[in-house]
C-alpha cells in the first residue's frame, strides 16, 4: 500500500516540478555545501546564501577555517543565528576533514557522521547531491508531509528516513527531497496547508486535512 502511495507521490512531484537543485547555492562544491548545510540549522537557506560569498572568499577550504583566529569565523556567520555553536561545530568539522580525510569531504555515512555539526540529515544531503548516492533528507518538510500522506507514522527523523528509503528509488531520492521542500513551502505548509490547491489531492493521493 505505502509502496503505491510513494510511487504516486514521486510520479506527481516529478511531473509537477521542473528539475530542482538544492536551495543552498554551493556551486557544486562539496566543502561549501557541507558548511552551508551546517549553517542552515534554524536559519533560512536565503540567509545562508547571503553570507556565503564573503564567508568562502575569506575561508575557501577546511584548513583556512581550522587555522583561523578565535572569533573570526563568528563574524562571518553571525547573522545565521546560534553562531557560537555553529562556529564551534564548523571548526571541529574542518579539523576532522584535515586530520582524517586530507581536507576532502568523505562520502561514507559513517565518515560523514564523524564531522562536527553533521547528523544524518546533512550527511544524506551530501551523499545525494555531491556523490549521487541518494539518501532521504528527513527535514521538517519531509517529516510533516510523509506523515500527512500516511507513508510514515513517526516524527522521529531516523524512522522517517529508514521508512521512506526503501519506498523511493535511490536515483530519485535527492530530487524527491528537493521537491518535497518546495511542496512543503508552497502547498503542504505546516500551518494552513493549501489542500484546495494541492495536486496530490486533485490526483486522489491525499484526502487533505
Ligand atoms: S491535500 Fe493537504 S495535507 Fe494532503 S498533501 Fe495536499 S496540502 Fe498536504
Amino acid at each position: 500500500m505505502n509502496n503505491n502511495i510513494a510511487a504516486d507521490v514521486v510520479k506527481a512531484f516529478y511531473e509537477e516540478y521542473q528539475p530542482l537543485e538544492c536551495a543552498l547555492e554551493y556551486g557544486g562544491d562539496a566543502f561549501k555545501l557541507l558548511i552551508m548545510a551546517i549553517l542552515s540549522a534554524q536559519c533560512t537557506d536565503r540567509q545562508v546564501n547571503a553570507v556565503s560569498a564573503e564567508l568562502f572568499r575569506r575561508f575557501p577550504d577546511a584548513r583556512s577555517i581550522a587555522e583561523s583566529e578565535p572569533g573570526e569565523l563568528e563574524k562571518y556567520i553571525y547573522s545565521t543565528g546560534f553562531y557560537n555553536t555553529k562556529a564551534k561545530s564548523i571548526r571541529s568539522c574542518c579539523r576532522t576533514l584535515i586530520d582524517e580525510f586530507g581536507g576532502s569531504v568523505p562520502f561514507e555515512m559513517s565518515d560523514l557522521l564523524k564531522l562536527g555539526g553533521v547528523g544524518r540529515k546533512v550527511a544524506n544531503l551530501i551523499r545525494g547531491d555531491i556523490f549521487g548516492l541518494g539518501g532521504i533528507v528527513a527535514d521538517t518538510h519531509m517529516i510533516r508531509i510523509s506523515n500527512r500522506l500516511g507513508l510514515v507514522n513517526s516524527k522521529n527523523p531516523y524512522i522517517v528516513e529508514k521508512t521512506l528509503s526503501p519506498l523511493i528509488p535511490l536515483e530519485l531520492q535527492s530530487g524527491f527531497c528537493h521537491r518535497t521542500v518546495v511542496f512543503g513551502r508552497e502547498i503542504c505548509r505546516a500551518k494552513k496547508p493549501k489542500c484546495g490547491e494541492c495536486f496530490l489531492k486533485a490526483r486522489g493521493i491525499c484526502g487533505g486535512i
